[in-house]
């Protein structure tokens, strides 16, 4: 069997790894490549593959840098099925749709403003190309639930654990006969955290697997614990309320707007926090919030405790309210606060967020509340790193509101989770270190070797292949 590590490796981004087994071509995400302009449209626009000999995809979850080329994939010819969680398939649609429009008004934008010698540019792919995907998802139970495995061919069978990462994540556990002998690999996905709202900790895997790709976004460090991030939510509320002053929130649509909502229900409910409106205003997350209300199967006890066994909907209180339309959301401008506004995206690219902070953010009544990863040259980074004035919509805002960071929110296991996982694999000798920065990888393969010196580590760089 050949491995070729075709994205996320030695970086975080555009996850895709081919496993070819005796003439089987099977690829493990088909991820976009996110990251400047000019290097992600030359990697997100070709495959480094031929689509068509691809005979099947197991996508780990709906995260467009795990999943985001999957129409680029179909239009190339793959016939094949993409199979995964039920959850990660429906959310999987949602997100695909969403990039193509942002793919299509990007390139509108880029377009009607060329420079001399600036070739026009058109979407990697369109609505029309997703929709065409849809049919060649095949959804699989999580193991759990199903006690069956999935066969793709005489050889080779899978079983997918929960990964806790995001709704629908999956670890996968293959099984493949070789020569008459059975190797088991794991591949890992992102993996979550035990104390995450709302999900289940990621699952242990009960077989013996002699090699695991694995993710290390936080292979050098670990976060802050859960218990922190709600006390200082509900520091961060009592304060705004005294200035009566507004709570601008910028999340991600899918997950962190979920755990924010769930948190914020939490606080009220305990009386923490007084009844103050809290304006939820996304339309990619208000669905996206609709699909997990699907899927109370997969939440954790703590979601029971606290919501489930009382038929309490956790989405659903009395001060949130769901923001519809954009005259609504340009309404909030005129309201006194305090109030909590949760709007994308979640690095305050694009989106009704951008509204929002233009009309508060030189204010210094009122807060900006970063609670996932700002990537660099984002405006999201800038007002996280203190910059003042900042651009928005082409003009510029001094920055008076109070900028807090909480970042213990992370959805991904910190170094003592993944070294856990590594701990807990049975049989375990070959592990591929991917979807990390190289800092990470590094200090996290410098750890492993110390308590585990005999195993075989290999940071893959971007296209290379090993035999097993
Ligand atoms: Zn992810």
């Amino acid at each position: 069997m050949k491995i070729t590590f075709f994205g996320a490796a030695q970086n975080v981004t555009g996850s895709k790894h081919l496993i070819q087994i005796q003439g089987y071509n099977l690829l493990l995400d088909c991820g976009m490549y996110q990251g400047k302009r000019s290097v992600s449209n030359q990697l997100n626009s070709e495959l480094p593959f031929p689509a068509e000999q691809i005979d099947a995809v197991i996508l780990s979850h709906a995260h467009i840098d795990h999943s985001g080329l999957l129409p680029v994939l179909a239009k190339g010819g793959f016939r094949g099925k993409i199979y995964c969680t039920p959850a990660t398939a429906e959310i999987t649609k949602y997100l695909l749709q969403d990039s193509a429009s942002i793919q299509e008004h990007d390139c509108e934008y880029f377009n009607g403003h060329l420079r001399i010698g600036e070739d026009p540019i058109s979407p990697i792919y369109t609505i029309e190309d997703v929709e065409k995907t849809f049919n060649q998802f095949e959804t699989v139970q999580y193991f759990s639930a199903s006690r069956e495995w999935k066969k793709l061919n005489e050889n080779i069978r899978f079983k997918l654990y929960d990964a806790g990462h995001i709704l629908g994540s999956a670890i996968t556990l293959l099984e493949i006969k070789e020569n008459g002998v059975i190797k088991n690999l794991i591949f890992t996905g992102d993996i979550g955290r035990d104390e995450l709202p709302i999900l289940r900790s990621p699952e242990a895997i009960e077989e013996s697997a002699a090699t695991m790709i694995m993710e290390c976004t936080y292979g050098a460090r670990d976060h802050g614990s859960i218990n922190e991030v709600m006390m200082a939510m509900e520091g961060i509320i009592k304060s705004a309320i005294k200035r009566r002053g507004k709570v601008i929130i910028p999340a991600f649509a899918l997950g962190r707007t979920q755990e924010l909502i769930y948190v914020l229900h939490k606080l009220t409910d305990k009386k923490s926090i007084p009844a103050l409106p809290i304006y939820f205003d996304s339309p990619l997350a208000q669905k996206l919030t609709a699909v997990f209300s699907r899927f109370t199967e997969y939440f954790d006890d703590e979601f029971w405790r606290d919501f489930g066994f009382r038929r309490d909907p956790v989405f659903i209180f009395k001060n949130l309210r769901y923001v519809e339309t954009l005259s609504e959301s340009k309404d909030l401008n005129n309201r006194q606060g305090p109030l909590i506004i949760i709007a994308s995206s979640g690095m305050a690219e694009g989106g009704r967020i951008l509204h929002h902070l233009k009309n508060n953010i030189s204010n210094a009544d009122n807060t900006i509340l970063i609670t996932g990863f700002q990537a660099e040259n984002t405006l999201g980074r800038k007002i996280q790193d203190g910059m003042s004035p900042v651009r928005i919509f082409g003009e510029g805002y001094d920055v008076k509101a109070k900028v807090v960071t909480l970042d213990a929110f992370s959805a991904h296991a910190g170094q003592s989770g993944l070294l856990e996982r590594v701990n807990q694999t049975k049989g375990l000798q070959k592990l591929f270190l991917v979807h990390g920065e190289l800092s990470q990888a590094e200090a996290f393969k410098n750890v492993v070797s110390e308590s585990r010196p005999e195993l075989s580590i290999e940071i893959p760089a971007l296209g290379q292949s090993f035999e097993i």
